[in-house]
This record gives C-alpha cells, structure tokens and sequence, in this order.
C-alpha cells in the first residue's frame, strides 16, 4: 500500500457498524481502507440474533456472507490488523498499523466497540454467551421459560428484571452483595415468586462447556439454574485513540458524537457501540450506513467548492 496517496476513508474497526459504512461508502464510489483486528463484542456468543435475514446466523457465517459482498467493490481494502495510532496532520488523518501500513485518509470512521470485563466471578467467563447473556433482546427466545439467574445489582436492576420476566417466570436475582430497593419493588418481586439471593457469589458451576448448572454463594449454597443475563458487563472502550484527538467519554464511557456520529474534532466521526454502549447488529449498521451517508455528502461540497474555485 503506498503511504503517499490520499484515501478517502479510513475505518477502524469492522464489526456491523464498520462494514456497513464501508459497503455506502464504497458503492458512493469512495476509496476506502477498513482496518479491523476481528475481535466483534459478540464473538463469545455462537449465533447472532435479531438481523432480519441473518437471524440464528454462526458468528463466522455472518462475517463471511459481509466479507464476500465487500469483495466486489475494488474501491474498498480490509485489512486485517490493529490500529496503533493516529494523528492529524492539518486536514488529514494519518494512521498507523501494527503491521506497517501508514494510511493517509480526509475522513476516519471509530467503529472500534467496547469490551466486556466481567466481573471475576469463577465460571462466568466460560458461561458468557454460552448460557450467560447481557440482552434478552438478543438471546431471550432461546432461554424462554427456563429456570434462570439474574445477575444484577444498582439503580437499573428493577427494570432489568422487569423485562426478563417477559421471557421467563422463574427467576432468581443474585445481587452479589446488599442491594437496594423500594418496599414497593420488593413487594412486587415477592408477589411474582421472584427471589433476591444478596449474599456473595463464589462461583458458578458449568458443565458441558459453557452450560450454567447451579450459582454457589456464601455457606456454599448451591442454587441450581440453567441459564441466565449479567446486567453489568464492565463494558469499556476497546480503543481509546479518539480521546488523544480531543474526543470527550460520556459518564458511561461512551464517545460523545452527534446522531450522525460526527465529533468535535472534524472529519472524525464515531459509531456503534463505541457511542451508544449497546447498539445491536441492526442498530450498528444503521449507524454505519448513516455515517456513510453524511461523510460522502460532505466530501462531495468539499469538492464541489474546491472545482469552483
Ligand atoms: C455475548 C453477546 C451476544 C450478543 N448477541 C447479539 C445478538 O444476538 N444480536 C444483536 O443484535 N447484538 C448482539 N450483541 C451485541 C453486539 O455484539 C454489538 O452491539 C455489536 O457487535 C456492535 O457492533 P460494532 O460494529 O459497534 O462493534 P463490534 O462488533 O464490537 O466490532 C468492533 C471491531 O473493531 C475492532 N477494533 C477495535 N479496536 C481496534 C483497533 N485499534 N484496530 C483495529 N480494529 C479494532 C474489534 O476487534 C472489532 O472487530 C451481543 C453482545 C454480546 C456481548
């Protein structure tokens, strides 16, 4: 790759949100250059969910059927390999790979996500999108009507469990500690038969690889369930490079942007769940495609203007 031409895009990161901008990008006819380690948030889980037409697909399947459609556009290059850093040179962005690529670009998408890190509870690892999930959206279907933990504690825990009793009655909410709620809340647990174990987690047990068998708290206690959700995933920013170019983290550590993605800092523009927490795959390449979208507008003015001159 020749470190001297000038590409249009550079984006970091190629989960949904950054493949779907390089797809509108790439058919806007833009010279493109994805960058992406292949380290997508959901790669624990075997199957993704929700995707009209990708519903139920295998993480590699859904990779693949993105990648062989990329193929087609000659316009737009993946690389496989991390981005160490970038700077701004005037009104360009130079980025650096691990593997030597120096790529000078006019705009540059972060689609580069978050990373979970659980809590270090011993089996949670193991279980995490196995049979231990973050979203019923995502994975509720599967786990309907079995005998499930809750993992949660704070502030949100009473609308978490609200919303995973859509999907089953028999739930049992490990706080992992003292929680706090409403008499009122507690009253309307008690009513649903849902109980709350405050007492500390030692460990899940797991069979067959990833199967949540029973959650064992203090006194040894064993509390068989099948399954369950983690509310708090310790989600972090899985590539902080935007805050070194003057991009702000939000209070829950996302990228501030506006609704396009766009930053403060001009031709830098962030997406999926580096800027929402949790977008989904349809939610993060609704992102990509409108960030697609808004960049080739503007790098159309900008040339516009520059042919008028
Ligand atoms: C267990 C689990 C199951 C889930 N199941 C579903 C589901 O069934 N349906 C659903 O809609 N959502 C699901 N989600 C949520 C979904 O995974 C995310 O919302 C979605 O992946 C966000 O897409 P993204 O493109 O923003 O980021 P990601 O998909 O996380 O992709 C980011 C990419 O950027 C790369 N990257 C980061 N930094 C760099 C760097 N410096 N250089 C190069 N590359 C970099 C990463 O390696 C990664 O490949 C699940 C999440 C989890 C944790």
């Amino acid at each position: 790759m020749a470190s001297d031409s000038l590409w249009d895009v550079v984006i970091v990161g190629g989960g949904p949100a950054g493949l779907t901008a390089a797809l509108v990008l790439g058919r806007a006819r833009r010279k493109v250059a994805l960058i992406d380690e292949g380290q997508p948030r959901n790669q624990v889980a075997k199957q993704s969910h929700g995707f009209l037409s990708r519903d139920g697909m295998t993480q590699s399947a859904f990779y693949k059927v993105n990648h062989t459609q990329l193929e087609a556009y000659k316009n737009v290059s993946c690389i496989r390999s991390h981005v160490d850093h970038v700077q701004r040179d005037q009104y360009i962005f130079v980025t650096l790979t691990r593997s030597n690529e120096k790529i000078r670009s006019r705009k540059i998408i972060f689609a580069s996500g978050l990373k979970d890190q659980l809590p270090p509870i011993p089996g949670l690892q193991e279980a995490y999108g196995k049979s231990i999930f973050p979203c019923p959206y995502c994975d509720g279907w599967e786990l309907q009507e079995k005998p499930l933990a809750i993992f949660a504690n704070g502030k949100h825990m009473y609308g978490y469990i609200q919303q995973i009793y859509q999907w089953s009655k028999d739930l049992i909410v490990f706080t992992n500690g003292p929680t706090c709620m409403t008499d009122i809340e507690w009253a309307a647990l008690e009513k649903r038969r849902i109980k709350v174990i405050e007492k500390p987690i030692k460990q899940l047990r797991i069979k067959n690889g990833g199967e949540l068998a029973s959650v064992i708290v203090e006194g040894d206690q064993s509390v068989p369930r099948t399954a369950g959700f983690i509310q708090d995933t310790g989600a972090i920013q899985a590539c902080l490079l935007p805050t070194q170019l003057g991009v702000h983290l939000n209070e829950k550590g996302c990228y501030e942007t506006n609704r396009h993605g766009q930053t403060t800092c001009k031709g830098l523009y962030i997406i999926g769940d580096a800027q929402a927490y949790f977008s989904g795959l349809l939610g993060a390449a609704a992102d990509g495609y409108e960030a697609g979208v808004q960049i080739n507008r503007e790098l159309v003015l900008e040339e516009w203007d520059r042919c008028s001159n």
